[in-house]
């Protein structure tokens, strides 16, 4: 069982509400907690034994990476970042997704080194806060703001 999978089954299904768009090799999403607002991730569509970049061959690791590119770029015009943060992690879920944050000064308030570093310097309770779920109305908001982005791009 694999959570990433199942959002996309669900965006099979046309029931993932946090959907925006199909690329050629993944699935651009809304992230489900925004207090960095605008995290979006970029769902491989594969799973199988492909849990490495390099396990992928040329010609696709070079199209994810570009896919991936362009949608990083889509949601930092899309929600105003000052820098845009990758990451691509996988001990929790071995299937290969990006987590794409528009960071901004302030935006882990004075954890981490002064208010200086990766995302996951904040705390993980404040950051996975039920508070922190956008509301239909802002979700709305937001996948139309990242799909008109992407849409110039692709
Ligand atoms: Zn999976």
């Amino acid at each position: 069982m694999c959570l990433i999978c199942d959002r996309i089954e669900m965006i099979k299904n046309g029931t993932n509400p946090y959907f925006v768009k199909e690329l050629e090799t993944g699935y651009a999403v809304i992230g489900d907690n925004q207090h960095f607002y605008g995290y979006t991730l970029f769902l491989y569509k594969h799973h199988g034994n492909k849990t490495e970049l390099f396990h992928l061959d040329d010609k696709e690791r070079a199209l994810f990476m570009k896919e991936m590119t362009i949608v990083a770029e889509a949601a930092s015009k899309a929600f105003g970042a000052e820098k845009m943060n990758y990451e691509l992690l996988g001990m929790g879920d071995a299937h290969l997704h990006w987590h794409l944050y528009p960071r901004r000064s302030g935006d882990i308030g004075e954890y981490g080194n002064h208010g200086k570093g990766p995302v996951w310097w904040y705390p993980m309770e404040k950051m996975y806060s039920d508070e922190n779920r956008p509301d239909d109305r802002q979700l709305e908001d937001m996948k139309k703001k990242l799909l008109t982005e992407l849409e110039k791009l692709l």
